[in-house]
C-alpha cells in the first residue's frame, strides 16, 4: 500500500522535511512538530498503514520491530525514569494523521487516566 498523498509516506520519503532521530527495520522516527513532552517522538512505519485498526497478522513482525526500536530509542533518550508510547487509532482517540504511528513521550511526569 502507497499513499502519495499521506503526509507520514512522505516524510518516510524525505520529499517533506522533518527532523529524523533514526531509522531501523522498515521503521522512521522523526521528532514530532508540536511535542507534548521533552522527548516526543513518532514512530511510523515506511510502508503505508492507516491506523492500528488496519494491522493484521502480516504486520506482527513491524509492530515487534517498533516496540524494539522505541525501547532502544528510550534508552538513547535516557527516559529510564519512565516513558508512554501512545497510538491514537480512530477520530474519536484523536488521530489526526492517518498514517499509523507511535509516540514515545517522556522525560516528564504523565497522569492517569489520559485525557
Ligand atoms: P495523532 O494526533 O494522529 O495521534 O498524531 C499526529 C502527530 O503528528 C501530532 O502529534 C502532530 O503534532 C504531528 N505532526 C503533524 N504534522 C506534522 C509534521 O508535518 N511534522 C511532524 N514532525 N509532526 C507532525
Ligand atoms: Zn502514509
Amino acid at each position: 500500500m502507497s499513499d502519495g498523498g499521506c503526509l507520514f509516506c512522505r516524510i518516510a520519503k524525505r520529499t517533506v522535511p522533518s527532523d529524523i532521530v533514526g531509522e531501523a527495520d522498515g521503521l522512521l522516527a522523526f521528532r514530532d512538530i508540536h511535542p507534548q513532552a521533552p522527548t516526543h517522538l513518532l514512530i511510523i512505519p515506511t510502508e503505508h498503514v492507516p491506523s492500528l485498526a488496519d494491522v493484521s497478522g502480516a504486520h506482527t513482525t513491524l509492530l515487534g520491530n517498533a516496540m524494539q526500536f522505541a525501547n532502544r530509542l528510550a534508552r538513547q533518550y535516557q527516559l529510564g525514569s519512565g516513558y508512554r508510547i501512545v497510538v491514537n487509532s480512530g477520530a474519536q482517540a484523536g488521530q489526526s494523521v492517518w498514517h499509523l504511528h507511535f509516540h514515545l513521550l517522556g522525560g516528564r511526569a504523565f497522569q492517569w487516566p489520559p485525557g
